[in-house]
C-alpha cells in the first residue's frame, strides 16, 4: 500500500499585496514552527512583483514560494510575459497553471497549460496544474467528464510526484463561499487518483491532489480529512497569516 502523500497548504494571492503584505508572510514563518513543519508544507504563490522580496523574506522559514503563471517559452520577444526559468532564477520553487481564472481571463487551453507545465518542470519548478468544472457543467452532470478531459489535456506524461500537484477547483465554489459537500469532493479526488494513474503510473499514486474552493480555517478540518485530499489550494483565506495558519493547523 503507498503511504499518503505529506500535505500541502498552498496560498494564491492573486493579483493582491503591496510590500507591506509581506509582513503576512513573516508572520506565516514565525507561526510555521518546527512541530507543524513535520506534519505540512507550506506555499504561498504572490503577485510577480513581489516574488523575489517573497523569496528573501520566506529564507530559512521552509515556506516555499511560487508565482501564479509563467510562459511556455524560456526566453523570447513575449513583452509582459515571466517564463519558468526566470522565476527559478529569482528563488521560487513552484508555479500555478491553468488556474480557472487563466483560462476564463486569457484563454487558456488544455494544450497552453500542458506547455506551461513542461516548461516549469524543464526549469526545475513543481507544477500545480488546476481543473475544475462550472456550476454549468456541474448542474448538468458533466463534472467528471470535463476534470477528466482537463487532465488528459493538462498534465503532461512522465511526470513525478516531484515534479507535480494536482489542484480541483470547482470554479462555482472559488471566492463565492461555497463548498461541494465531502461526499462530492470525495467523489472528484477519487475520480482525479485513478486518473493520474493512468496518466503517469505508479508516480500517480503519490502526486498531490489539493482542493481549492472557499477554503476557511472553519471548513479546513472536514475537507482536509477527505480520502485522496492531501492539502488546500486557498486564495482569500491566503492573504491573513491568522487565517492561512488556521487552515495549515488542522494538520496539528
Ligand atoms: C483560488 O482561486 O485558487 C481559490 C481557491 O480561491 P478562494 O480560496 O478564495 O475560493
Amino acid at each position: 500500500m503507498t503511504a499518503s502523500p505529506r500535505p500541502l497548504v498552498a496560498g494564491n494571492w492573486k493579483m493582491n499585496g503591496l510590500k507591506a503584505q509581506l509582513k503576512e508572510l513573516a508572520a506565516m514563518a514565525t507561526a510555521y514552527d518546527s512541530a507543524l513543519r513535520t506534519k505540512v508544507d507550506l506555499l504561498i504563490c504572490p503577485p510577480a512583483t513581489l516574488a523575489p522580496l517573497a523569496a528573501h523574506t520566506a529564507l530559512g522559514s521552509h515556506i516555499a514560494i511560487g508565482a501564479q503563471d509563467c510562459h511556455a517559452k524560456a526566453s523570447g520577444a513575449h513583452t509582459g510575459d515571466i517564463s519558468a526559468e526566470m522565476l527559478a532564477d529569482a528563488g521560487l520553487t513552484h508555479v500555478i497553471v491553468g488556474h480557472s481564472e487563466r483560462r476564463a481571463d486569457h484563454g487558456e487551453t488544455d494544450a497552453v497549460v500542458r506547455a506551461k507545465a513542461i516548461a516549469a518542470k524543464r526549469a526545475g519548478l513543481v507544477a500545480i496544474v488546476c481543473v475544475g468544472e462550472t456550476e454549468a457543467q456541474r448542474r448538468a452532470g458533466e463534472t467528471l467528464d470535463v476534470v477528466g478531459a482537463q487532465l488528459d489535456g493538462s498534465v503532461p506524461a512522465g511526470f513525478s510526484a516531484r515534479e507535480l500537484v494536482l489542484a480541483y477547483e470547482p470554479i462555482w465554489a472559488i471566492g463565492t463561499g461555497l463548498t461541494p459537500t465531502t461526499a462530492d469532493v470525495a467523489v472528484v479526488h477519487a475520480f482525479i487518483r485513478t486518473r493520474l494513474g493512468k496518466l503517469l503510473g505508479t508516480d500517480g499514486a503519490s502526486v498531490r491532489i489539493l482542493y481549492g474552493g472557499s477554503v476557511k480555517a472553519s471548513n479546513a478540518a472536514e475537507l482536509m480529512v477527505v480520502p485522496d485530499v492531501n492539502g488546500a489550494l486557498v486564495g482569500g483565506a491566503s492573504l491573513t497569516a491568522a487565517d492561512f495558519m488556521g487552515i495549515a493547523a488542522v494538520y496539528r
